[in-house]
């Protein structure tokens, strides 16, 4: 949209004449940066030879939905704010902005189409992220997300079916199918979940290997669970957010499941796909959240052995129901809580590493090692970060959006390192 504009990217702020601020206000630490972020524009002089009298700023997505106008009051050096469902008005903003100068503030209280029907441009050419859904119906305690995306809203199955069928002749090999609760998928058009059938449907594209994110372990349904063994293309990896091990606070956290459902869950997952690697997100500190509940949590986490935890500390968001409950766990036993279990969560990643310590894993390049250009970097079926040398004779650009084999030969925390074998 901004190219569009005849706009074009920089790399620093002291060389852009227009800064947008995309945030997300899941957790406060995003919030107190934005607005230390936002403030610093005020001191960054502008180009030398820039048409412009002031540097446009502008604030989009989720902090823009929630604050709008509070946004401009607290920052008046601040052009343009907008919100989650008009994203297409930004170049009409920042148009106006500079052309008459004041604020443009416009946040609207829901979307009235798929952010997909805007341009797009992808990272990579190789791979593509496909929202089949928005918003979020689930309302879980603690999460601002419902209040700030708007309800859950999916797209047809034939849109997202023309859209991956675009994708895959134009030559991506990897589609991501997005939602927050992708198991929910259609209830709103059809009323009945059919992620099964997006499933089927995206794999029948032809496309390589498919990934979705995020399933909710309360709508996650057996039809589901069996196409990890029926579909080649769907890749051996589920991220399954448990929260907590506790029955008591999950309750309190309005999340709908109990630990057992979600033992079942994995049990039924790894019965059809010994080998899927799990993920999963975990709220340490949660209001209320006793020594007992919280060991819940460390020995579901054992049970389990995932590859990869995501861990936070409960961050309190305000029009949430849990930022009126009570709270009085001290912050350095909520601190030692939660460095207990990413020690835990550490040593299973290496373990789980060490099952493919000397396996060939067919890898996606994406690039060279940040550190040594003669290494490439890729992701294996299990997505995780795999590195060998770059094979004599052959050079990234040509390898880049490839697949490779790779002979294991290291496993570690964080990534598997080997020889390409072909
Ligand atoms: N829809 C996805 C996750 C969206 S937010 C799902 O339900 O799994 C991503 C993660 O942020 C959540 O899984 C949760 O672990 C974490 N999160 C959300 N709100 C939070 C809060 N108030 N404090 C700390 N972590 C939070
Ligand atoms: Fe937030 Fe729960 Fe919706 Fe995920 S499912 S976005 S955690 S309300």
């Amino acid at each position: 949209m901004l190219e569009a504009l005849g706009a074009y990217s920089v790399d620093s702020v002291e060389a852009a004449d227009v800064v947008v601020f995309m945030t997300c206000c899941v957790r406060e630490a995003a919030d107190v940066r934005l607005y230390g972020q936002v403030a610093s524009m005020k001191n960054i002089p502008l180009r030398e030879g820039t048409p412009l009298s002031k540097r446009i700023v502008a604030v989009g997505g989720c902090i823009g939905q929630r604050d709008g106008q509070e946004l401009v009051d607290k920052m008046p050096h601040l052009d343009v704010v907008f919100g989650t469902h008009n994203l297409a008005s930004l170049p009409t903003l920042l148009t106006e902005a500079v052309q008459k100068g004041g604020h443009r503030v416009q946040v609207l209280e829901s979307s009235t189409e798929f952010p997909t029907d805007l341009p797009t441009q992808r990272e990579h050419e190789w791979a593509a992220w496909l929202p089949i859904t928005i918003g979020c119906n689930n309302f879980c305690s603690y999460c601002i997300v419902p209040y700030v995306r708007g309800r859950e809203k999916s797209r047809t199955i034939e849109d997202i079916t023309e859209e991956a069928q675009r994708y895959v002749d134009a030559g991506v090999t990897e589609i991501t199918l997005l939602g927050q609760n992708v198991n929910s998928y259609g209830r709103d058009l059809y009323g009945e979940p059919r992620f099964a059938q997006i499933l089927k449907a995206v794999a029948g594209t032809g496309v390589k290997r498919l990934r979705f994110a995020t399933s909710h372990p309360k709508d996650l349904s057996d039809e589901v669970i069996a196409l990890f063994g029926e579909l080649p293309c769907l890749m051996p990896a589920l991220h399954l957010p448990v929260q907590s091990g506790s029955n008591r606070i999950l309750k309190e956290m309005n999340r709908r499941y109990t630990r057992e459902h979600y033992l079942e869950l994995i049990r039924k997952v790894r019965e059809v796909r010994p080998d899927i690697a799990l993920s999963t997100d975990i709220i340490v500190g949660f209001p209320g959240e006793t020594e007992e509940d919280f060991q819940q949590t460390y020995d579901l986490v054992k049970e389990v052995g995932y590859g990869q935890v995501f861990t936070f500390i409960y961050s309190k968001r305000e029009g949430t129901p849990a930022a009126k409950m009570e709270d009085d766990t001290p912050r350095e036993v909520i601190q030692e809580r939660f460095d207990r279990l990413v020690e835990l969560v550490q040593a299973q990643a290496y373990e789980q590493n060490q099952k493919d310590a000397d396996a060939t894993v067919e890898v996606l390049v994406e690039g060279t090692s940040k550190r040594d250009a003669n290494l490439l970097v890729g992701k294996s079926p299990k997505n995780q970060t795999v590195h060998a040398p770059i094979p004599e004779g052959r050079t990234i650009d040509e390898l880049a959006g490839t697949y490779v084999s790779v002979k294991v030969d290291t496993a570690r925390t964080w990534y598997l390192s080997g020889t390409v074998v072909d």
